[in-house]
């Protein structure tokens, strides 16, 4: 679409219809990114992340093929598929190291003998043009992505990459989340049921954050959150149900936080968040906001009606020297959660300044 339509009127309006057939284009593009994206990022487990690389993507954007490299000096990846108890899937290849020849950048072109070795290693079927994408997270490349295709004219050597690069990061991401959470999961410091952080996990992170906010004087908040009448629950609509809602309700939760927040379930229907750097104020905001959310998701079980559920929560914040006391701010949230019960439950109770 380059060159000027001059002064013929018909012209113009031939290339600016190309203009917005091409903005258009790219919308749509981006629209498919962003959903993508967002399943990526919400994947639940390493086999799913897999599935969503290897084969939907190829599928939902008219793609031949796509390979994953991942780079495993430690055989970590090898272990966590191995565990998982499937196949290897097809595309996925794991090599002891970063071969010298991955190019920083993205690297689009054709299939022949000018692409990187790693583009001919990784496919398996029939190219005409290909992308590359280095996966890098800060200083570490975890592997890389090949896209190809029999339409020479797919990725033509030199073409604008902001839309792969977009992809590259946010699949470096999740891919890297998916290598930590199997980590976490390996240490037992997960639980089974709501994929939530355990207790012990909890206790030493609380430690640790303690002693952090004591050092900067950053607050920090802590929610205890604990299900209302859930005993009901089990009683009316049985034990699984009840596993059902506290797994759905761990999501809700889950859903309110950002990435840094902290989720553990603590006992039976018992939650703790820890919000780091977060003062009172908001901290029982975020509160409210997870027990709306809770309020507002019934959750739906196989045939039976859906169950209501809601949560009472208590909320204490420390900072400074108050921060060195993990225990007090634990026991202040727990005494705050019981303040809500007591008032009726649903709600949200904050505590005050020790
Ligand atoms: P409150 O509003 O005062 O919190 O009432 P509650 O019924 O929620 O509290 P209570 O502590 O009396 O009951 C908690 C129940 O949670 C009792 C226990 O059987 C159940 N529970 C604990 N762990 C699990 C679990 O893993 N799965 C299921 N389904 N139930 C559990
Ligand atoms: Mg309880
Ligand atoms: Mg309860």
């Amino acid at each position: 679409m380059s060159g000027t339509a001059g002064g013929d009127p018909r012209a113009l309006r031939r290339q600016l219809r190309a203009y917005i057939a091409r903005a258009r284009e790219n919308e749509r593009k981006l629209n498919r990114l962003q959903d993508f994206e967002l399943k990526l990022v919400s994947s639940a487990g390493l086999d799913r992340l897999l599935e969503l690389i290897l084969a939907v993507y190829p599928r939902n954007t008219g793609l031949d093929q796509a390979a994953l490299v991942l780079f495993d000096p430690d055989d970590e990846w090898r272990h966590y598929l191995a565990e998982s108890g499937r196949p290897v899937p097809a595309g996925l290849h794991l090599r002891r190291g970063e071969p010298a020849s991955l190019p920083r950048e993205p690297w689009l072109g054709t299939c022949g003998d000018g692409a990187p070795p790693l583009v001919r290693e990784a496919l398996a079927g029939p190219c005409a043009s290909a992308a590359l994408l280095p996966l890098r997270r800060e200083d570490r490349t975890l592997g890389a992505l090949v896209l190809a295709s029999r339409d020479p004219a797919r990725y033509p050597a030199g073409s604008g990459s902001a839309f792969l690069e977009r992809l590259a990061a946010f699949v470096a991401v999740s891919l890297e989340n998916a290598l930590n959470h199997e980590r976490v999961k390996r240490l037992g410091l997960l639980d089974p049921l709501t994929g939530a952080y355990n207790r012990r996990y909890f206790e030493q992170r609380l430690a640790e954050e303690c002693r952090r906010s004591a050092r900067t004087g950053q607050p920090l908040s802590c929610l205890f959150l604990d299900l209302d009448h859930f005993k009901r629950i089990n009683d009316t609509r049985g034990h699984a149900a009840g596993d059902a809602v506290l797994r759905a309700a761990a999501a809700t939760i889950r859903g309110q936080l950002r990435d840094s927040d902290v989720l553990a379930r603590y006992g039976g229907e018992e939650f703790v968040v820890l919000l780091v750097d977060t003062g009172t104020a908001l901290a029982g905001e975020i509160a409210e906001r997870i027990r709306r959310a809770v309020a507002a998701s019934p959750v739906s079980l196989d045939r039976d009606p859906p169950v209501a559920v809601t949560l009472s929560a208590g909320v204490a914040t420390a900072a400074g020297d108050a921060a060195r006391d993990a225990e007090g701010l634990l026991r202040r949230a727990d005494a705050a959660l019981y303040r809500a019960k007591a008032a009726g439950r649903d709600r949200v109770a904050v505590a005050g300044v020790p």
